[in-house]
């Protein structure tokens, strides 16, 4: 799955360091050091990253003739370390859970619903849908197609009805039916950022009164083909809006991949998904062997 999904990056990364290799091998100096480095910040992984795995190679192998192969040996295995992180499986502990999912408008936000839902009805769980974004018809529309292909309950309100009252009723909705989780859809329009928060906030509240320790998870989407420009996204909402774990989305449309490892470092917080594709299998949870594996081979 990762291997696919990683496509764009990966070509575009092997690419860019075979470039290094025009002879057999080359020496690590400066020069080559500062290559790689250009080559490196190429995926948007961030002059953090790339310093760290630049100083690395020349840690092993300054003053030395490698091949390519050991760059890429090196860089796969640091990567790896960057990226490992302890098992962040959905946090889902009671019946029902509560999932927010937050971010954007344009990230992926309901697809990535859309394609968790369907995760999760693939593992027996029963799903409800909130349709908590009210002020955009199409995400009601899409949300409510999306629910009528896996199979489970939907709640929409009216077009601008307050969104804390759809995921109230979502909640509601799911005890009643005996749901093992509800995820609920909020609104993304960053421009009325302060009043986003309040929204989020009001949203968590209600939930909270309803369900102790809800909601169990807030997934902040983010969009893979935004770059670097995700990072300031995430940092619009990460503290505002309690996230508990990341969505990557639109992984496999972009060759900026290497994003991901800014976002682990400054965030501070578990990828849970990454979305591979348009289609309803194109979501899997993530896995930092695999990944860095994918960025190469
Ligand atoms: P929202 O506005 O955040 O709810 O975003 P949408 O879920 O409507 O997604 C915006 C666009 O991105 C749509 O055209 C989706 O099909 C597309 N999209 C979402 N997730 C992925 C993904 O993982 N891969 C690809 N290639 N496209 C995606």
């Amino acid at each position: 799955r990762f291997k696919s999904g990683l496509q764009k990056t990966r070509q575009a990364l092997n690419t860019d360091i075979r470039d290094l290799f025009k002879d057999e091998g080359r020496l690590v100096d400066d020069e080559f050091l500062g290559e790689l480095f250009a080559k490196l910040i190429r995926t948007d992984m961030g002059a953090g990253p790339a310093e760290e795995l630049r100083d690395d190679i020349a840690k092993r192998y300054r003053g030395r003739k490698v091949q390519l192969s050991d760059i890429i040996g090196s860089i796969t295995e640091q990567t790896r370390e960057m990226l490992r992180q302890d098992a962040a499986p959905l946090n889902l502990p009671g019946t029902p859970s509560v999932i927010l999912v937050v971010g954007v408008n344009g990230s992926g936000k309901t697809t990535s619903i859309g394609k968790l839902s369907n995760h999760l009805v693939g593992q027996g769980k029963k799903v409800v849908l909130g349709a908590g974004d009210t002020f955009r018809a199409a995400a009601v529309e899409q949300l409510t197609i999306w629910s009528q292909r896996i199979g489970c309950d939907i709640v929409t309100g009216k077009p601008g009805a307050d969104p804390a009252s759809v995921a109230y009723q979502t909640v509601d909705k799911a005890i009643e039916i005996g749901a093992d989780v509800a995820i609920i859809d909020t609104a993304g329009r960053l421009q009325t950022q302060s009043n986003l928060m309040q929204e989020l906030d009001k949203i968590r509240r209600v939930v909270s009164k309803k369900i102790e320790n809800a909601p169990h998870e807030v997934l902040l989407v983010l969009d893979a083909t935004a770059g670097q420009n995700a990072l300031s996204q995430a940092s619009g909402f990460s503290d505002a809006a309690g996230c508990t774990g990341i969505v990557l989305a639109k992984l496999d449309g972009s060759a900026r991949g290497g994003v991901i490892l800014p976002i682990r470092r400054q965030f501070q917080l578990p990828v849970k998904f990454v979305g591979l594709g348009e289609s309803i299998e194109d979501i899997a949870p993530f896995d930092a062997d695999q990944f860095a594996s994918a960025l190469f081979s």
